[in-house]
């Protein structure tokens, strides 16, 4: 994982993220699932990248909103990274799963924000990528 200092993210912020996560999820392709997911990311300098799971009909060649908003940002250049949003479920709010908090861990530090959100309403819970991946793979080289 990274090292860095992450500046602390404001309620409004989190809101705004929730919020564009939820509108991203809008865009998801889940016709196996049905199971929309957006997610949002910002980056450290204030740019905001979306994304939602698009799945495929073999299964495992679909990606999850997290990755599609990480990977949006790393292929437009961006690095450093903020705070992640997260929303999906209707009673159960959405979490990242293995996979994708191993590739946050790639370009993230163990304090950035992960802020998880049901689809619609609801309580919002702030964790953070250390949090959901206390001993994550590293490279021992
Ligand atoms: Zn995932």
């Amino acid at each position: 994982m990274k090292k860095q200092t992450l500046p602390v993210i404001s309620k409004q912020v989190r809101t705004f993220l929730v919020n564009a996560a939820r509108a991203a999820a809008d865009n998801a392709y889940c016709p196996y699932s049905h199971y929309p997911v957006g997610a949002a990311v910002l980056t450290l300098d204030g740019q905001v990248y979306t994304g939602c799971n698009v799945e495929n009909v073999s299964y495992g060649l679909g990606a999850c909103a997290e990755r599609t908003a990480l990977f949006k940002a790393v292929s437009a250049g961006c690095r450093d990274f903020a705070a992640l949003a997260v929303a999906g479920g209707d009673k159960k709010p959405a979490a990242p799963c293995g996979a994708c908090r191993q590739v946050l861990a790639e370009f993230c530090v163990p304090g950035l924000p992960v802020v998880v959100a049901r689809l619609t309403g609801g309580k919002v819970t702030v964790t953070t990528l250390g949090e959901l991946l206390p001993m994550g793979f590293a490279s021992l080289s």
